[in-house]
């Protein structure tokens, strides 16, 4: 065995003893195994870059609409009910714009600012819809309490962020917990029902509350989708879970060439930065 395979496969043990599986970490190894390895036990990073917006890092945007929208939910920028009752619409949009403006870098593309003010407009039209049920519903009391938080599973070492659970005053947690997409095609991927399989399981040992199912709001086109949470797809996900550890601990990071051209470290793959070509 050469000196590197020895520094490699001590690397390999380092993130088997210690890492916890995350959802994007998940999703690299199911993207390419190479991609995997070069970020979580090589450490190398890179930005996702494809097509025409070649300069523009989508991840940015995502990471820019879900802080936004977290920071909604805070009682201090939450608008008041005499706000929302008389023009619900608007008085959400101003304040979800102006959680843009305050986190919107200088330099960013124009036209990526007009694509987040959009997604934000129509999250603000489904709002103010949800508000004005929830006022004519006595039964609908569930409130956002949990924006974002994580979930620990260290039996299958797991983690998983959630964008917004409902839970009423008596503590009782709306079944139905949601995660925000920006993704252009509203469609419900592997890795995402993955992802709503994961944050049932880990909601489930945490509150003792087995989420019926997941949704999914399409940011881009207000829509909104809903998965169903069944013993039958969490066992075949912690068989997943489960194979991802051994093909690590195995060193079984072969390539995926159908990634390659958005690849984040395709620069870094092995001195065949160009096979994407
Ligand atoms: S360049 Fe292609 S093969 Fe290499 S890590 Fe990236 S996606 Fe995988």
């Amino acid at each position: 065995m050469s000196g590197e395979k020895m520094a490699l496969s001590d690397k390999v043990k380092e993130v088997v003893d210690t890492r916890i599986l995350s959802q994007s970490s998940i999703n690299r190894f199911l993207e390419c195994r190479r991609m995997f390895k070069l970020t979580y036990i090589e450490n190398k990073q890179g930005k996702a870059e494809a097509g025409l917006d070649y300069q523009f890092d989508y991840s940015w945007l995502g990471k820019v609409i879900h802080k936004v929208l977290e920071e909604f939910y805070l009682p201090q920028n939450f608008p008041s009910e005499k706000d929302l009752d008389a023009d619900g619409t608007n008085k959400i949009e101003l304040v979800l714009l102006s959680l843009l403006d305050k986190h919107w870098e200088f330099g960013q593309p124009e036209l990526k600012l007009i694509d987040a003010k959009t997604m934000l407009k129509l999250f603000a039209q489904r709002e103010a819809q949800r508000w004005k049920e929830q006022r004519n519903d006595p039964d609908i009391n569930f409130v956002p309490q949990y924006r974002e938080f994580e979930l620990l599973d260290e039996n299958i070492r797991l983690t998983a962020i959630i964008d917004v659970m409902w839970i009423d005053k008596n503590n009782n947690v709306n079944p139905v917990p949601r995660d925000y997409k920006t993704n252009k095609r509203p469609e419900i991927t592997q890795s995402m029902k993955l992802q709503a399989l994961i944050t049932a399981m880990l909601i489930n040992n945490k509150l003792n509350e087995m989420p019926t199912h997941f949704e999914f709001l399409f940011l881009r086109t207000n829509k909104s989708l809903l998965y169903e949470i069944t013993t039958e797809r969490i066992n075949k996900a912690i068989s997943i879970i489960e194979n991802m550890w051994k093909e690590i601990e195995n060193e079984n990071f072969p390539k995926n060439l159908k990634s390659c051209y958005w690849c984040p470290v395709k620069n870094y793959c092995e001195g065949e930065s160009r096979c994407w070509i």
